[in-house]
């Protein structure tokens, strides 16, 4: 991260400067080659220019000097002769000679007659010479002044020449005449070739000395009149030359017969004014390095220049890039701190540009934020430890606390004096104590994780299995949290009676039934022998009973005689005592037989409403006692048949009439039997409308020597026992019982008994 960091920094300034330091050797690169089209092509125009403008000045000035000698002749030619006298005169001589005096490059100046005999001349030289056959005389009368430059033939003998060089002339002859007009001959002056020279001096000399020039004259037929030496009096084939036209100026890079080339400026002379000139052309022409030496120090010297730019750009380019970068290194030196862990405050770079300071002005900002987070983060460490060493203590503690806790429900389970049993909703056992294994005779290590069957005898596996699938589907188990007394299997296959608490555990993470068992084998022991002694007691007493209820019965009714007041008080409470032991006893012998299951049922399929219409005959005379009368409606039922035993039947009835007699208000109550043919089964139901049955007493109307209220049996007798009978009888014929009751207003007991098809 370190050195990352470091490379890119670098990397940053190296780039900056070499960017720079491209940059501006490719703007240097780009100007030099534009100074190279641009201004090199200028100064070589220039040069060029100016090599054809001393070519142009020179034609003009060798015009202009032949205008001058040409004009002074023809001026001459119009004198000569006026006067009238002869022409060879001395008058005539002497203005010759004159003439040649102002200006000395006149070679010879003589005039002639009309036959070409030379009349007079400067210095009289040639004078009565013959020049008829020399072609300027005959091109004068042709009217063709001025002759080309040739070697002198006829003087070049006569006239001194210390040049070194052959004499040659250009001649200017002009036809003279007579004060008639007609023509008497021609004047003719040699101008020596040594004028053109001069002219050639005058010209080249101001030019700079350092500059190797030369001049050539060329004639209209391009031979070089005037020149170097090896040149003179040769040919020149240029394209050039025959481009050029009359009067114009040209340069151009040429080679003149050697291997040189050179940057050659051209004029072409075309006479002046009178003069009609000779159509010679003038070359100036230098050596094309040295023409070019100037453009060639220029591009030097932008070439230096550029180099110093581009050097100069380079340096400042490295600037710069310092410039730029040392924040950024100061930046992320900080950075680099603040990553080591360091306090870091990065002061804001004054000198920096303002990116650089609102970059530092943010980092300090996220500096700050970050510290405050990391302090934050710190004490929120700081706070988690802490709190996680105290819920780890607390942790340990709770840990601590479900072991005690495991260790004491295990000391509990293991010292309870029953049984613990813990059955998964599986139907397997997942628990089994050691009062367990006493109970039942299977080891812990044998029992676990077999199914509940195994301690279920084979006739209730049946409805275990059907209660367990009821749990599984509705969860609804009313099993739980009440006293069952139930059989279980032992180990060596006895059936034990037990009394069994069940519990339920149902959370997401622990689902069991827990069962303390406790044997209650001893109890319903003593239980059947107290039942045994009870039901023989019962039938032992009854016997006797049986009389003194008959023979209290006679009496009381006064078939044995008139007895006075008091004996018949005495007998009537003796009377109704010995009937309500005797109903009691037999209550009690039919509860046992109940409980001994040694109840029979004589079963006949017969009509129900006889039944009904007997018990209310038996019953009436206990109704009358509580002036209730009774009405049997018979709505549906009449020929409802069932298959029932008469008289346990008829003893359900009676009981719920006596009961209905017993309870409904004094004086003149009535107690409806009601008799419906239902669907499957016929109805019977008792309604009357006495005091009701309590809320708090209806689940238990039905249990053994049950009473809503204590003081029943004395006052109203009655043994508690009589619904419990009814209750067994109607199960026994598959049939069921209930009531319907409304405190202070009035009940009605029914019972349904299945229908019975006829036949
Ligand atoms: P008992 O021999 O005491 O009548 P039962 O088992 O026949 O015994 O009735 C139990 C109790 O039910 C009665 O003591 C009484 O409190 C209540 N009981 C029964 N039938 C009626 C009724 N028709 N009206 C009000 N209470 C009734």
């Amino acid at each position: 991260m370190k050195s990352s960091t470091q490379i890119s920094a670098k990397s940053l300034g190296l780039y900056l400067a070499v960017c720079f330091s491209l940059l501006s050797v490719l703007l240097t690169l780009i100007l030099l080659v534009v100074i190279d089209v641009t201004v090199t092509k200028q100064a070589k125009a220039s040069i060029g220019g100016n090599l054809a403008e001393l070519a142009h000045q020179m034609s003009y000035r060798l015009d202009r000097a032949m205008f001058e000698r040409y004009r002074e002749v023809q001026l001459m030619a119009d004198r000569i002769g006026r006067d009238g006298k002869p022409v060879s005169g001395p008058e005539n001589r002497r203005m010759l000679d004159a003439l040649q005096r102002t200006y000395p490059n006149y070679a010879w100046i003589g005039a002639t007659d009309e036959q070409g005999k030379v009349l007079v001349a400067t210095r009289g030289v040639l004078e009565n010479a013959d020049v008829s056959a020399r072609p300027w005389f005959q091109n004068a009368k042709n009217n063709l002044h001025v002759g080309d430059v040739h070697e002198a033939k006829m003087l070049a003998k006569l006239l001194s020449n210390n040049t070194g060089e052959p004499l040659r002339f250009v001649d200017i002859a002009f036809p003279y005449g007579g004060l008639d007009g007609t023509t008497r001959g021609v004047l003719a002056a040699h101008l020596s070739w040594v004028w053109a020279l001069d002219i050639q001096r005058s010209i080249m000399e101001p030019v700079d000395a350092a500059r190797k020039l030369d001049a050539l004259i060329l004639s209209a037929d391009n031979i070089v009149l005037l020149g170097p030496p090896g040149l003179q009096g040769q040919k020149l084939e240029l394209d050039s030359l025959k481009k050029l036209q009359l009067g114009t100026n040209s340069f151009n890079t040429e080679r003149l017969l050697d291997d040189h080339e050179y940057l050659v400026g051209i004029s072409r002379g075309n006479g002046y004014d009178s003069y009609p000139g000779l159509g010679w052309k003038v070359l100036v022409r230098e050596r094309l390095e040295d023409a070019y030496l100037p453009v060639k120090h220029l591009q030097m010297q932008v070439l230096w220049i550029g180099i110093a730019v581009a050097s100069l750009f380079s340096l400042l380019g490295w600037r710069v890039a310092r410039i730029v970068t040392r924040p950024l290194k100061v930046l992320s030196r900080s950075a680099q701190q603040l990553e080591a862990g360091q306090p870091v405050k990065i002061d804001v770079i004054k000198a920096a540009y303002t990116e650089v300071n609102t970059l530092s002005g943010s980092l300090n900002s996220l500096i700050g934020n970050l510290q405050q987070k990391e302090a934050d983060l710190k004490d929120l460490n700081a706070t988690l430890e802490n709190r996680v060493d105290q819920r780890t203590v607390e942790l340990k503690q709770a840990l601590e606390s479900v072991r005690d806790n495991e260790n004491r429900i295990n000391t509990i389970i293991e010292t309870a004096q029953g049984a613990f049993i813990g059955v998964n909703f599986e139907g397997r056992i997942t628990d089994w104590n050691t009062q367990a294994e006493k109970m039942l005779g299977w080891r812990r290590e044998d029992i676990l994780g077999q199914p509940l069957d195994t301690l279920v005898p084979e006739r209730f596996k049946a409805t275990i299995s059907k209660t367990m699938q009821v749990f599984a589907n509705t969860g609804s188990a009313n099993f739980i949290n009440t006293h069952l007394e139930r059989l279980v299997l032992t180990n060596d296959g006895r059936e034990l009676p037990v009394e069994i608490r069940i519990g339920l555990i149902n959370t997401p993470k622990l689902k069991f039934f827990s069962a303390f068992l406790h044997d209650i084998s001893e109890r319903k022991q003593v239980e059947r022998m107290k039942n045994e002694f009870i039901s023989t007691a019962s039938h032992e007493l009854r016997t006797p009973l049986t009389a003194i209820y008959g023979a209290l019965s006679l009496v009381n009714s006064g078939l044995v005689g008139e007895l006075s007041p008091d004996a018949k008080e005495l007998i009537g409470i003796s009377y109704r005592s010995a009937e309500r032991l005797v109903r009691l006893l037999n209550d009690i012998l039919d509860v046992e037989k109940i409980e001994s299951r040694s109840m029979t049922y004589e079963r006949v399929v017969q009509p129900v409403l006889p039944l009904l219409e007997q018990s209310i005959r038996a019953t009436q005379a206990y109704a009358d006692q509580y002036q209730v009368r009774f009405e049997l409606v018979c709505e549906s039922g009449q020929d409802a048949q069932a298959k029932v035993d008469a008289d346990r039947v008829i003893q359900v009835v009676v009981n719920l009439l006596s009961n209905a007699a017993k309870f409904s208000p004094a004086g003149g109550a009535e107690v409806t039997v009601r008799l419906q043919r239902l669907p499957g089964f016929a109805r019977v139901s008792v309604t009357d409308s006495g005091c009701g049955i309590p809320e708090s007493f209806r689940s238990r109307v039905f249990d053994r020597f049950a009473q809503a209220d204590a003081s029943d049996q004395r006052q109203k007798g009655g043994t508690g026992l009589g619904l419990s009978i009814c209750k067994s009888i109607i199960e026994a014929h598959e049939g069921q019982i209930d009531f319907v009751s409304e405190a202070g207003k009035g009940s009605e007991f029914y019972f349904d008994l299945p229908l019975a098809t006829p036949g």
